[in-house]
């Protein structure tokens, strides 16, 4: 890993006014640092959260990461460091050290308990909003500014949940319990163990995606036949969904219809949620989708034939 670090200027604070603050050009230009090292990266899925709450959550994981790995692999927190890009969410976790000198790869082996320890991390605090016992470090480049822990635990939620089912049973079996003592603490672990539980069945997915076909059939010869494959399925896959657990988080209506193979195009989704939207077809609330009332009608019409 090749890492450019540059100095564009600097805030200056004013602590008297309310932290008022200003846009600083350094007067002398300092030179860029270079540093060949080794690093590794996470991909986080975020597309069910809206580009804001996705750049705060990725950085809240991004802290904790820079918390938990150096406890893993018995380290100085300055001995690694941490960017990440908004454009591609991801997050980079590089030694601090010209050549690396193993951390980072250490860590890369240990990955699973470490995004579970993360997920204790800031599932047992009690703070509502973030605080220095979780996921405040002092190595924060934005002051700790734009944290957001509750998406933050949704992602860890989902990604631990989702993606982890398959491989280790099911999340809320698996979750550590704590002390529990405080009860403000408990609350939030059973609200995480409750999301986990409802987002993070991967057979709900499966089966979802496995009952889609039927019923994107059924909407070609109604009176919405005019939609194509992919807007049939993901209507489909949307409705089955939401039987299930209510509106869905648009990252798992995804997820099931990548089962499908409707389509390779990433970006598809986006486009089509938003028209089907426009069209009333879905609605989309807080990164949450749901079929629209008349859709609803329709398909829940059509169980009640099929059964009669
Ligand atoms: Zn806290
Ligand atoms: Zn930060």
């Amino acid at each position: 890993m090749e890492i450019n670090k540059e100095l564009d200027g600097y805030w200056l604070v004013n602590t008297a006014q309310k932290g008022e603050k200003k846009f600083q050009r350094p007067e002398q230009q300092l030179s860029p640092v270079n540093l060949k090292t080794t690093g590794l990266w996470l991909d986080v899925p975020v597309e069910h959260l809206s580009v804001e709450k996705a750049d705060s959550a990725l950085h809240t994981l991004e802290h904790l990461l820079h918390i938990v790995i150096p406890w893993q692999v018995m380290c100085e927190r300055s001995d690694v460091d941490t960017l990440r890009s908004k454009e591609r969410s991801r997050i980079y976790v590089f030694d601090n050290y010209e050549g690396g000198v193993g951390l980072a790869e250490g860590a890369l082996g240990n990955i699973e308990q470490i995004i579970d320890r993360c997920y204790e991390v800031i599932s047992s605090c009690a703070c509502s909003g973030g605080c220095p016992s979780c996921i405040h470090i002092p190595q924060c480049r934005e002051r700790n500014d734009n944290l957001d822990k509750e998406s933050a635990l949704e992602l860890m939620a989902m990604a631990l949940g989702v993606e982890r089912a398959g491989k280790s049973g099911s999340r809320q079996t698996s979750l550590r319990s704590g002390s529990g003592r405080e009860e403000g603490r408990a609350e939030l672990r059973l609200e995480a163990r409750a999301l986990a539980a409802k987002i993070g069945q991967r057979k709900l997915v499966e089966k979802a995606a496995s009952g889609a076909p039927g019923i994107a059939r059924k909407l070609k010869v109604s009176s919405f036949h005019q939609l194509n494959n992919y807007d049939r399925h993901l209507i489909a896959v949307t409705y089955l969904l939401h039987l299930e657990v209510g509106p869905v988080p648009a990252g798992v209506v995804v997820q099931a219809l990548s089962l499908l193979s409707v389509t390779r195009e990433g970006k598809m989704f986006d486009l089509r949620i938003t028209e089907l939207r426009r069209m009333g077809i879905v609605d989309l609330k807080d990164g949450h989708v749901s079929p629209a009332p008349k859709m609803l009608e329709l398909l829940d019409g059509k169980e009640e034939c099929e059964r009669r």
